[in-house]
């Protein structure tokens, strides 16, 4: 049976302008690392300190600021929750986690069996959400990744290192071509899809002699929701993103091939900053084609989408300068008034 499906419209989204919200997450020092106070966390704020010049500290704030401690799931429930309520009306959001390659991007997203991360809970609630509801809920996954501006389906094996190519049909929406999208019956069989999906990236990883935390990966969860007393249908998505880390890597490495691939990371996560600027300031032009990943999200970043991201911090020292660049993208993401302040 055919259900007629009703547009949402733009008017029809009271949050339309809310700006892109940005949380910042300080991961606790691992057992290897000597504990430091160079990062501190105060309510919504973070304080870093460089012990080169102590008295100086500078302060940054955010929409929220969690400390080591926080749980995976006090970070689910007040930030990622809300977002899904959204998504059943028809609304798109995207969460992305940026931070240098050991800050906790991972960890963040995807998590471990004993912590789970925000891919697994979203699943989870999802799945909870649509064995409970009256309407008719289907769920679809994608997943892909961006390396060197190529995007590869991470769905299935992949046996090219020639990327999908991005097309903008008939209504200007723009879509990856041929990438797979699987329709999801459980959680089980989520968790199947997801773990196969894993290996192939990290085998094809493995083959280009790429270490992952150089890619970015798009897991993207499509949720139609059907309504049949109202014969409403409505489509959401949920983007849910692991960047490429965003340490500079010209520092390290003086590969050729590195390089390319520092250029081609250091492009997509400057077209990312850019495109959250001109969205925070309502710019008319905003600059989505500057990247792969920036076009492929254009329906989810900005308009009637909600957006989020996660800051991940190292604490200590030995990150500082990594730490600092962190969190001056961040908060050219923000207002002005979220500028570094120093107290001396
Ligand atoms: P990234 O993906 O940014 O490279 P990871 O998520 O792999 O970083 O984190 C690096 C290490 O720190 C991992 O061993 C991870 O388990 C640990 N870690 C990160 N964040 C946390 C956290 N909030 N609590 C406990 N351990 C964490
Ligand atoms: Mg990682």
């Amino acid at each position: 049976m055919q259900f007629p499906i009703k547009k949402i419209t733009k008017t029809d989204n009271p949050i339309s302008q809310q700006k892109v919200k940005v949380v910042c997450r300080v991961r606790p020092f691992l057992p290897h690392e000597f504990p430091d106070d160079t990062v501190g966390v105060d309510g919504n704020s973070i304080k870093i300190t460089n012990q080169r010049n102590p008295t100086e500290i500078l302060k940054y704030s955010f929409n929220a600021c969690y400390g080591p401690t926080t749980a995976q799931t006090e970070l689910f429930n007040n930030d990622v929750y809300p977002l899904l309520d959204h998504v059943l009306k028809g609304l798109n959001a995207t969460i992305f986690a940026y931070g240098v390659t050991g800050s906790g991007k991972t960890h963040t997203m995807q998590g471990s069996q004993e912590h789970p991360g925000i891919i697994p809970r979203t699943l989870r609630r999802l799945f909870e959400i649509k064995n409970t509801s009256i309407n008719r809920i289907d769920i679809k996954v994608s997943y892909m990744e961006i390396y060197k501006e190529n995007v590869y389906d991470l769905l299935v094996p992949r046996d090219s290192i020639t990327g999908l190519a991005i097309r903008e049909d008939m209504n200007r929406n723009i879509f990856v071509a041929n990438l797979t999208e699987k329709e999801i019956n459980s959680y089980a069989e989520f968790e199947k899809v997801y773990s196969a999906a894993c290996k192939h990236r990290s085998t094809a990883a493995t083959k280009l002699n790429v270490h992952s935390s150089r890619s970015h990966a798009i897991l993207c969860i499509y949720v139609t929701c059907r309504d049949d007393a109202r014969g409403t249908t409505l489509f959401g998505k949920i983007n849910l993103i692991d960047l490429a880390g965003s340490e500079d890597n010209r520092r390290t490495e003086n590969g050729k091939e590195r390089l390319v691939e520092s250029a081609a990371i250091n492009k997509s996560l400057f077209a990312l900053g850019q495109v959250v600027e001109a969205l925070s300031q309502g710019s008319s032009r905003i600059p989505y084609r500057d990247s792969k990943m920036t076009r492929i999200l254009q329906d989810s970043l900005g308009g009637r989408s909600l957006s989020m991201i996660i800051i991940n911090i190292s604490p200590g020292q030995a990150f500082y300068t990594d730490t600092y660049n962190t969190l001056n993208f961040a908060t050219r993401t923000k207002e002005i008034e979220n500028r570094p302040e120093v107290n001396q």
